[in-house]
């Protein structure tokens, strides 16, 4: 093992820790969260050591990024999770590559989504992703704009949708990010009935290195964590 797969090791335990001590005091099972490690900061042998670590899921926010990684020998056990913007025209690229695109914000992309699916005999999970904080930089859709869509999922049987994705406003803190954890959590059992049967919105991913621990509590099943894992790591 290099000095940078011991760090490596190192912070993915303590932040392994650190989660299943979250859900401890949120009196929810560990099993119920599950750790994305992003490793958009990093090269491709410091997202091995993670897979090396234990740790199966990583995600990338650039497609671009992505395609590269998955098609990397050393990466080719890791589980891939979309967590970025996708434009349209990247989705066919991306979609034989991942396990889980965290990050459908439109009705064209979830359309786009369909039909390349559709083309490749597959089925796609995806995460529909809300704009909570209502910072207008943001991507995600607005209330309003789920509920629009939920109805119509039908009409796309190649996708999965699977749950909803958020980002927790930057400024505010984690008073600010609890605000916005619970919003998804409460927007999703809000919309359960506007869904077809079938689909159930499971997972919520929310909570990043700054705020995983809030977004535990709040109902959080995907923390996508990148920053802490590479704590003393040059990148
Ligand atoms: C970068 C990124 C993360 C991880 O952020 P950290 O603060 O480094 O843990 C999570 N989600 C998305 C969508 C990101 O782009």
């Amino acid at each position: 093992m290099t000095h940078i797969d011991n760090l490596i090791a190192e912070n993915l335990a303590r932040v392994q820790q650190r989660i299943s001590q979250a859900a401890d005091s949120a009196g929810r099972a560990v099993e119920e969260v599950q750790l994305v490690a992003v490793t958009k900061y990093v090269d491709a042998a410091t997202s091995a050591a993670l897979l090396a670590a234990g740790c199966p899921a990583l995600g990338e926010s650039r497609p671009q990024q992505l395609w590269g990684k998955a098609t990397e020998p050393t990466l080719t056990e890791a589980r891939w999770h979309m967590i970025g913007h996708l434009q349209r025209n990247k989705v066919e690229r991306t979609l034989p590559l991942v396990d889980l695109i965290h990050s459908v914000d439109s009705l064209r992309l979830l359309k786009s989504i369909d039909e390349s699916s559709a083309k490749h005999g597959r089925c796609a999970r995806i995460l529909l992703e809300v704009n909570c904080s209502g910072d207008i930089a943001k991507h995600g859709l607005t209330t309003d704009g789920l509920k629009e869509i939920l109805p119509q999922l039908a009409t796309f049987p190649h996708v999965e949708v699977c749950g909803l994705m958020t980002m927790a406003s930057r400024e505010g803190g984690v008073t600010t990010a609890a605000r916005n954890f619970s919003f998804l959590r409460e927007l999703r059992d809000q919309v359960a009935g506007d869904c077809p049967p079938g689909t159930i919105l499971a997972e919520l991913s929310m909570g990043m290195s700054h705020d995983f621990e809030t977004a535990i509590c709040e109902g959080a099943t995907l923390v996508r964590i990148g920053s802490l894992l590479f704590e003393g790591v040059a990148r």
